[in-house]
């Protein structure tokens, strides 16, 4: 077979060469050591944890090290494209604090390696399809459907592995004569890696995440380019990955029983190969087993999940981090304040078998982040989030910034910050209260008389002054607790608690029920000294009112 002659029947109008591409795409001049990579996802729409977790990885890889991350599209299958998946992936991701350094952009391309949607990358797959076939080591395959359908089924009646592989490859070893009738009769044909690969043999392989592992060779004549001229994936990752100089592949492990092809590939091809970083799933505990997250069943997948909870994006990260480097927990109680960013992230850590996600863990996680944040910086970014998924209460918050502020700073600060907040939907229900609207009616406990709260109320009117410190405040609870013959003494009550109606705590819970609605609030001096004299003195009449 002339396969001069055939590269050129297939590919006439391929004039470059891949001497040429190396030219065009030059080794990047970067420093010893610098991580070159890529996140390269189909623009599907759907913008998952698994994104974050692999973006986040590549990222910390490249920037680490003084490297480059850029963003490639793998929009190869168009059937699944949504419109605008690009914008919102990069966007998402922007949020999440990973920035691309080239790639794709809203408008058009940057950087010099592009183009880096894979579609307009056309032309650069032909060069090398057309290399690989003047030197035998691909070829068209005419199939059709019903041919390889009929292949599949002879296989697995004899119970063989199915595939395109062996006696199978039908085009394999077909002669000009018979390509040519095919090409003349206008069918359709894709173009198949001639496998060289022998499955009796295995070597020895070098992930990252994975460690040492055993790899079969591969034997199968995998598609390289569908009938319309686009690369599959395989063909794609190799003739991108090495033109775009990437030096670490980060990836989902599905890829894994692929990578004998994509290793054999690359040797084809002459590319060096670069190193390969696969990232094991995301699971969760569902009973007592462990499963994969499903896109299907599990919400809290989606990115879009967590803005609407209302999560910072701060606290997603280093949950995302804690999740994928185990040390990084040790770490951040070392060095609370320092940013995530100066961690030292090592791929190495990651869990070869995935990360374990554990939603309380991260709402823990969330509360510690929001406890260390400015009142100024809580009430920016809930504002925000409340103006999206709570307008109603967006619209109060904006409405007077120092009023929710001076709410927000309550128990801020500090050795022990207090960890209301897990994330900017638990707000309304902590806060809500001082904003008339949202005041709850209480519900006192129906061991007291009415009568009993009624004078427990009047006695703080009478001595209530806006102006007493917290101390005095407190004095004046505990004179109308002992007035009333309830006990301040709890050691004594706890031993007889026939021998008293009540203590000083329930005293100080009428108050904070006529006051905020609700048993529990933050600090009950601090929250009047808020609400000021006169909306504390309507409350707790009003309350009275109500009770009579
Ligand atoms: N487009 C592939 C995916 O979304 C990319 C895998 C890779 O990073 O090479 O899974």
């Amino acid at each position: 077979m002339d396969y001069q002659a055939l590269a050129q029947l297939l590919f006439p109008d391929v004039t470059e060469t891949p001497e040429q591409l190396e030219e065009r795409f030059p080794v990047r001049n970067v420093p010893e050591g610098a991580v070159i990579t890529r996140m390269a996802p189909s623009p599907t729409g759907f913008v998952h944890l698994g994104n974050l977790v692999q973006g986040l990885t590549s990222e910390r890889m490249a920037h680490q090290s003084g490297g480059v991350l850029f963003l490639r599209v793998e929009d190869t299958d168009a059937k699944r494209e949504v419109p605008g998946a690009v914008e919102v992936l990069i966007d998402t991701l922007k949020h999440y604090g990973i920035q691309f350094d080239e790639g794709a952009t809203h408008d058009g391309d940057s950087g010099i390696y592009g183009p880096y949607r894979q579609r307009q990358r056309a032309s650069i797959y032909h060069v090398y399809a057309k290399r690989l076939v003047s030197e035998g080591q691909a070829y068209p395959c005419f199939c059709t459907e019903e041919e390889l359908s009929a292949m599949r089924e002879v296989q697995e009646a004899n119970k063989e592995t199915t595939g395109y592989y062996g006696k199978y490859a039908m085009w394999r070893e077909r002669s000009m004569e018979d390509i040519q009738a095919q090409l003349n009769a206008g069918n359709p044909w894709v173009l198949r890696f001639k496998s060289m690969g022998n499955i009796e043999n295995q070597f020895k392989f070098d992930d990252l995440v994975k460690g040492k592992l055993t790899i079969t060779e591969n034997n199968v004549d995998h598609v390289l380019l569908k009938s319309d001229g686009i690369p599959t994936y395989h063909f794609a990752h190799a003739c991108d990955d090495h033109l775009m100089r990437t030096t670490h592949v980060v990836r989902g492990d599905e890829w894994l029983p692929t990578l004998p092809f994509h290793i054999q590939l690359f040797k084809a091809l002459g590319f060096k190969l670069p190193k390969y970083v696969h990232i094991g799933p995301l699971m969760k505990m569902d009973g007592n087993s462990k499963r994969k997250l499903s896109k299907r069943k599990d919400p809290e997948l989606a990115l879009t999940f967590y803005k609407a909870e209302g999560f910072p994006v701060k606290a997603v990260y280093e949950y995302i981090m804690t999740i994928l480097n185990s040390n990084f927990e040790d770490w951040r109680r070392a060095n609370p304040d320092a940013p995530a960013e100066t961690f030292k992230f090592s791929p190495k850590k990651l869990n070869p078998a995935g990360s374990l996600f554990d939603y309380a863990k991260l709402t823990d996680v969330s509360k510690n982040v929001i406890s260390k944040m400015t009142a100024e910086e809580v009430y920016t970014l809930l504002t925000e989030w409340a103006q999206e998924f709570d307008p109603d209460f967006g619209a109060k918050l904006a409405a007077d910034d120092e009023f929710a502020t001076k709410i927000l700073a309550i128990g801020r600060g500090g050795k022990k910050p207090r960890k209301d907040l897990a994330v900017w939907k638990d707000a309304k229900d902590y806060m809500g209260f001082f904003y008339d609207e949202y005041l709850a009616e209480p519900q006192f406990d129906e061991k007291f008389e009415k009568a009993t709260v009624i004078e427990a109320l009047n006695r703080f009117l009478e001595k209530f002054d806006i102006t007493d410190d917290s101390g005095i405040w407190f004095e004046k609870v505990k004179a109308i607790t002992t007035e009333m013959g309830f006990t301040t003494d709890m050691k004594a009550y706890k031993a007889d608690p026939t021998a008293f109606p009540g203590t000083v705590a329930d005293i100080s819970t009428f108050i904070r029920q006529a006051v905020t609605g609700k048993t529990n609030s933050p600090d009950l001096y601090t929250v009047m000294q808020i609400l000021g004299k006169d909306r504390t003195v309507e409350r707790i009449q009003a309350t009275i009112a109500k009770l009579k």
